[in-house]
């Protein structure tokens, strides 16, 4: 009995010695005196001590450790074991037999006998430097850019917050830059992403050349960067900075041994006297970084309390625009387009109106780039292809003549994904013949993705509709996306047309478009015709169609409709 007692015991030590072995962790048990009784194979690996070399000799001989930060300072493992600090890991350097140093989380555990007396204890522990180095790294990308490597947003605001804390104690002055790429999407669009990263790269690199080590340069996403100066005497240090980040960004900038350039919009905000914390200071720099779009682009514009005022205001219409739709406050006002030669309607544009029930009629302009922005175009511009071909179809049944109605389109509605469905929907629901519908495109929103465009374009066309480009000249076709899109009609921007009576360059681009537009096989209609001489212009350079004041401005459905039978005969004769 007793000898298979003692081998079953035996057997139990074994496969617990194995059982130690095999794991990652590293254990090593102590007696009351506080010296080594046993080490498993990884306590062997990391202590650089041999099991029968360790045993009797004192734990901290074995186990070498110094204090990292922030741990408290090293005891025996039993007066640490009954200070009932066993619970948590703490954090060491463990120096191995052979000086090599490395950081631990170490565990210690009193062993205690049937009375409740410690007899020793047990101190696991493991190697941290690895997963240090990983929350190191992983910290690391959490707050920064992975393209450019520069700070990233949550970042920046962490130190924005503290600059602001540290100027508010000593009096001082801080300024908050935005900056935003000029045109980047072009540039995405044409060249490629792998190009536009490299840019963004190079603009990262430019940007942190122009200020000082103390200041913070942020790419916030996209083409935005933002730029923390925290060490501002004068507002005027700030604009010194801002022309000197405009100057060095213009510079070309050579990718893939191509020359690019690049113009840069910057806001400034500056504290205390724009803003009290960090978002206020980002806001207002970004309503600066707006206005100086506006102001042409290629500069930068310091916050004014107006400009907050115009965005307040931008807000409310957008508040109401959301609202607009379902209290059907559009309309569709309806401007006609005549045969120069013959005075007769080739067609009728279709321009929206919002009757705001306490600002009165708002025209596009004011709020069709806001619709845009928060993307209520869509829905909108749905509205304005159903209505339209609704009244195309009404004219038709009251016997007042077809003519084709023109309909303006957005990026975002040509973009949309259902956008040919949308279309075609609303044609087999009106029951409007599809050489009866002509869409106009800006040039610019077709050159934003050209390459798509063509690909639209070509399936709008099979399906039947006709397509215009409006605003033509003001944009930057390519006169090779010209011979590629499968349009019907070029429509000469009116700026062009306002000036042919007074300026010669602008008379020599006019009648330069109208010949283009006929080789290219278009028809060409002149925008905004105001006067008699404008009309005797075009007429004389074949100008095959016009539209304009001169003739009649956008009128309700019921006026136009009137106009189809007599046309403008004799007002272009
Ligand atoms: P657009 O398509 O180029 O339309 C021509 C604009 O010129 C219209 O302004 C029209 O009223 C104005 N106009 C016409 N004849 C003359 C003239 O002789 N002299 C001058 N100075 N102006 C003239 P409106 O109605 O204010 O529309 C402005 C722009 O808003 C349009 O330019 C178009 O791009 C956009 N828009 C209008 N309706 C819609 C719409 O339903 N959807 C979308 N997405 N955009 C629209
Ligand atoms: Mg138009
Ligand atoms: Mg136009």
């Amino acid at each position: 009995m007793d000898r298979r007692a003692t081998a079953a015991m035996v057997l139990e030590n074994e496969v617990a010695n194995v059982t130690l072995d095999s794991i990652g962790e590293a254990v090593l048990r102590t007696d009351a005196q506080d010296q080594v009784t046993y080490l498993n194979r990884k306590a062997e690996e990391m202590t650089g001590w041999r099991r029968e070399e360790a045993r009797g000799r004192p734990m901290a001989e074995v186990l070498r450790l110094i204090e990292s930060v922030g741990s408290p300072a090293v005891g025996n493992a039993l007066g640490v074991a009954t200070d009932g600090e066993q619970a948590d890991f703490t954090n060491f350097i463990l120096v191995r037999r052979d000086g090599f140093e490395c950081g631990i989380e170490r565990k210690v555990t009193p062993i205690q006998d049937p009375d409740g007396r410690v007899t020793g204890a047990v101190v696991a522990f493991h190697d941290v430097t690895a997963a240090q180095a990983k929350s190191l790294q992983m910290s690391h990308l959490a707050q920064h850019d992975v393209l450019t490597d520069l700070p990233n947003r949550l970042l920046f605001n962490d130190r924005l917050t503290q600059a602001i804390a540290l100027a508010d104690r000593q009096g001082k002055q801080l300024a908050v830059m935005f900056i935003d790429l000029d045109h980047f999407k072009k540039i995405n669009d044409s060249l490629g992403h792998d190009v536009g990263d490299k840019l963004l790269q190079s603009v990262a690199g430019r940007l942190l050349a122009c200020v000082r080590r103390s200041d913070t340069v942020s790419r916030l996403g996209g083409d935005e960067f933002v730029i923390l100066l925290s060490q501002v005497e004068h507002a005027e240090d700030a604009a010194y900075s801002a022309r000197k980040i405009l100057r060095a960004l213009t510079a070309p900038h050579i990718i893939d041994n191509k020359s690019l350039d690049i113009n840069a919009s910057i806001g400034v905000s500056t504290y205390p006297s724009d803003g009290q914390d960090a978002e206020g200071l980002m806001n207002r720099a970004d309503n600066a970084m707006y206005e100086a779009k506006e102001h042409g682009r290629n500069n930068y514009q310091f916050f004014r309390h107006e400009m907050h005022a115009r965005l307040a205001e931008r807000q409310l219409l957008e508040a109401d625009l959301r609202c607009a739709l379902g209290r059907n406050e559009f309309l569709l006002h309806y401007q006609p387009k005549l045969g120069l030669q013959t005075g007769e309607i080739t067609g009728v544009e279709a321009l929206i109106r919002w009757l705001h029930p306490q600002r009165g009629v708002i025209y596009p302009a004011q709020f069709v780039p806001i619709a845009e922005e928060c993307g209520l175009i869509v829905p909108i511009g749905q509205w304005v292809l159903l209505e339209a071909c609704k009244q195309a179809k009404a004219w038709r049944n009251s016997g007042l003549g077809v003519v084709p109605v023109s309909v303006n389109v957005s990026a975002a509605e040509f973009g949309a994904k259902d956008f040919l469905s949308g279309v075609r929907a609303v044609l087999i629901a009106t029951g409007v013949q599809p050489q009866h519908l002509e869409l106009e495109l800006t040039e610019t929103v077709l050159m934003r993705d050209a390459e798509a465009a063509v690909v639209t374009l070509a399936k709008l066309k099979a399906m039947g509709v006709q397509l215009a480009i409006d605003d033509f000249g003001t944009g930057y076709s390519s006169f090779t996306y010209l011979r590629r899109f499968p349009s019907d009609a070029l429509k000469l921007h009116q700026s062009f047309v306002q000036e042919i009576t007074v300026d010669p360059a602008d008379a020599a681009i006019v009648s330069a478009m109208i010949n283009l537009g006929r080789s290219l096989k278009q028809r060409v209609i002149a925008e905004g015709v105001e006067t008699r001489a404008q009309l005797k212009f075009l007429q004389r350079h074949g100008c095959g169609e016009g539209q304009g004041f001169y003739f009649s401005p956008p009128v309700a459905a019921e006026q136009a409709g009137r106009l189809f039978k007599d046309g403008f005969r004799e007002v272009v004769h």
